[in-house]
């Protein structure tokens, strides 16, 4: 067995005690690479691999590869294109097919310098390019028979600043391998104990970090990453649960026992329609949460159109029959005031108090709700962040209702917490699909509730990609639907780098936009405009002043215009899938034909043109979000953005590793059954669940040591949501 003690030594070891180090080199690494122990030398993984191990051949080409080497040879050099464009481009033939092979400098150069009929190796990144593939600069040498095959090879990120300095890639992995050889190296203590690589059949460290940096072969690299990623995953959950299985405990709720006059007389009497399947069984799901007595945490995910609203109105009136307040929240003034309207309507039905407060509340107004609101008279309150500042009291407030919650951030979800003496029960809508392996990870103290089944009647929203050729047809479409009376949105893409190109734009669009359309009023909002300026235009909207609205993506989240038919999208390459779906979400809403149109460039790529392809094919928001996040990364999903949680992964990618996500959460889940004094200032959290996953002392040490190393430093997870 290995002594723990002298293991964890090793691996803590400063980095100028390496072979080939020293202190002025140690120090260089430490500012150039963040690398200070030999830890932190084994976790810097190469980024990418270059695999010389063998030749591939053209028809082994995938459209995502690493960098592969090519035998054969060079035959008809082509220049083309003058000054900035003149590249030059040549076949590359391996004896079964061609393909590509471009420069773009030095050309003339690398024209005599490679000959016709000897054979090459050409070393680099298939791309595709013009329905076929094609390699640009590649690395080119002489094929020679005699050179012993090369491996397969880890490529380590150097930054500019380092590589001025001398620093290379060979350089660190050099390092690496002297690491490897140490005597320390293969009597480390794995940091993922023994229990759970057999359980799940992974590979112990020694052998998992010698692959990562020096894989033998592709399947064996796999293996180990897989290892690294459960292990980082491991980590994340075990520390997400044990915050999240403490607070369970820890915080009241209300307890609503009783279903009463008002919610059974408003299903009874007042409502407008009958609810689809999904939205009662989302209602139960909350009211089970809410007899238990502990604070409910509820995300309650739902498409644009899914019916949301009402499922918030119901919930509150649970809080009403228990002699408690409610109120709803959204992020804008429009927002609120739509709510507002609705849910009067309903509670003037039941003879309910119902108030709006928001930032433009006139103060007498204003006095009044604040006064109901504290001694009890007035039961629902609907507003925005004017809700949460800190002279609003409530007599009992049981159930806050929190409407698109990425607009809101942690710290003011956290604010309306602490209204109550006992904790209100949580409900936070989005119309932003997370896929599920996302939310149990971002939000992994909240429970996940779907509406996945759109009110009956709605037709899909026919979208069609159009490139600058269609624009007739698109303006002839339009003027149809104005005539019938309907209106229209014209929705801009926000430009970061260079906002003056896009006001520009936008500005242009809307002159043409008034040209087109002499005879009807155009509503014009934009970010830089004033909020009460913003409010008045999009007023017009709404109101049916203004039949055409033209507008960057400010347009309100969850705004309902049931008369608008179509909603066109102009530059929609620059749009995300999700936000494009929560476009076209705000047409459809009346029963009538409605369409969507992606304007773009003609001449657009392949990959963007296949995403944007993936909008015209399907309306399901879910799989439009998994498409997206695959795309593009969860980095640049909102839920992530807003939540202000930086997880720091190095290996795992929450959108592509979702099963190891999921079977990481169980590993953790049995780990804290089975060890409940890992709970975070607890030692009995048992859940009554019977799946254990024990572990020996030493492991328990290592488990234990992991999480403080790793999240030490971390945010305080109780407080999320
Ligand atoms: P969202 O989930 O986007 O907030 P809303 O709650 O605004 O959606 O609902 C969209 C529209 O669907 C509203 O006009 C609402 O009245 C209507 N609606 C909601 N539930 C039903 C239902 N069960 N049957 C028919 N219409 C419904
Ligand atoms: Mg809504």
């Amino acid at each position: 067995m290995t002594d723990n003690r002298n293991s964890r030594d090793f691996l803590d070891t400063d980095i100028m005690f390496l072979k080939g180090v020293g202190s002025a080199r140690g120090k260089a690494l430490g500012d150039n690479f963040d690398i200070h122990t030999f830890r932190d030398l084994l976790y810097n993984f190469p980024y990418r691999y270059v695999d010389k191990s063998r030749f591939y051949k053209i028809s082994e080409f995938l459209p995502d590869m690493p960098l592969v080497q090519v035998k054969g040879k060079f035959v008809n050099f082509v220049v083309e294109g003058e000054g900035m464009k003149r590249r030059l481009s040549a076949a590359f033939y391996d004896g079964e097919r061609f393909f590509t092979v471009m420069w773009f400098h030095r050309i003339d150069a690398i024209k005599t310098a490679y000959k016709p009929g000897v054979e090459y190796i050409i070393f680099g990144k298939p791309v595709m390019n013009r329905g076929g593939y094609a390699m640009y600069h590649p690395e080119v040498s002489v094929y020679d028979p005699a050179s012993p095959p090369k491996g397969f090879e880890g490529i380590y990120s150097v930054g500019e600043t380092a590589q001025k300095k001398g620093w290379s890639s060979r350089q660190i992995s050099k390092l690496v391998a002297n690491l490897l050889e140490h005597s320390g190296y293969a009597a480390m203590t794995d940091p993922l104990p023994e229990e759970l690589r057999s359980r799940y059949s992974l590979p112990g460290a020694v052998e998992a970090f010698r692959e990562m940096h020096f894989p033998t072969n592709p399947e064996r690299l796999q293996k180990a990453r897989e290892r690294m990623k459960f292990e980082e995953l491991y980590y994340l959950e075990l520390n997400i649960l044990r915050y999240t299985r403490e607070r369970g405990k820890r915080i009241k709720g209300e307890v609503f026992s009783r279903i009463g006059e008002k919610f059974n007389g408003f299903y009874n009497t007042c409502l407008p329609f009958d609810l689809t399947g999904a939205q009662k069984r989302v209602l139960k799901e909350i009211r089970a949460d809410m007899k238990t007595g502990r604070q409910m945490n509820r995300l309650l995910q739902g498409d644009v159109g899914s019916g949301k609203t009402m499922v918030a109105f119901m919930t509150m009136l649970m809080a009403l029959d228990n002699d408690c307040q409610a109120v709803i929240m959204a992020p804008t003034e429009i927002l609120a005031h739509q709510h507002y309207d609705t849910m009067k309507e309903w509670c003037d039905c039941l003879g309910i108090e119902i108030r709006l407060l928001t930032g433009s509340t006139r103060t007498k107004s204003r006095r009044e709700t604040l006064e109901g609101l504290k001694n009890g008279s007035v039961n629902i309150a609907v507003g925005t962040h004017a809700l949460i500042e800190e002279r609003v009291e409530f007599c009992r407030l049981g159930v806050a209702v929190i409407d698109e919650q990425h607009r809101f951030g942690v710290a003011q979800r956290a604010k309306l917490w602490s209204k109550g003496v006992v904790a209100p029960h949580v409900l936070v809508m989005t119309a932003t699909p997370i896929p599920r392996t996302l939310a149990m990870t971002v939000y992994g103290d909240l429970d996940v509730s779907v509406i996945d089944e759109l009110p009956p009647g709605r037709k899909p929203v026919q979208t069609y990609l159009r490139g600058d050729g269609g624009r007739m047809e698109v303006n002839r479409l339009i003027h149809r639907e104005l005539k019938a009376g309907r209106q229209i949105y014209f929705v801009y893409p926000l430009i970061k780098e260079n906002e003056k190109l896009a006001l520009k734009s936008l500005e242009e669009g809307y002159r043409s936009v008034c040209d087109e359309f002499k005879d009807y009023r155009v509503a014009f909002v934009h970010g830089k405009m004033k909020p009460a300026e913003k409010d008045y235009q999009m007023g017009l909207f709404v109101d049916g002043t203004a039949r055409i609205m033209v507008a960057t993506t400010v347009i309100e989240v969850g705004v309902n215009v049931p008369n608008a038919s179509v909603m066109v999208i102009e530059s929609a390459e620059r749009f995300g899938l999700s936000q494009l779906h929560q476009l076209r979400g705000r047409v459809g809403r009346g029963a009538e034909h409605s369409y969507c149109l992606l304007m773009s460039r003609d001449n657009i790529g392949g990959d963007t043109k296949r995403r944007l392809q993936i909008m015209t094919e399907t309306s399901d928001g879910f799989l439009i979000s998994e498409a997206d996040m695959k795309m593009r990364g969860p980095g640049d999903m909102e839920g992530t953005q807003q939540s202000g949680i930086a997880f720091n992964l190095r290996v795992a990618n929450l959108a592509r590793d979702g099963q190891i996500v999921t079977v990481a959460r169980q590993a953790a889940e049995m780990t804290l059954n089975a060890h409940p004094e890992l709970t975070v200032a607890s030692a009995d959290s048992s859940c009554g669940k019977a799946d254990l996953l024990p572990l020996s002392p030493l492991s328990l040490t290592t488990v234990a040591r992991e999480l403080r190393r790793r999240f030490a430093k971390d945010v305080d997870w109780s407080m999320i949501s």
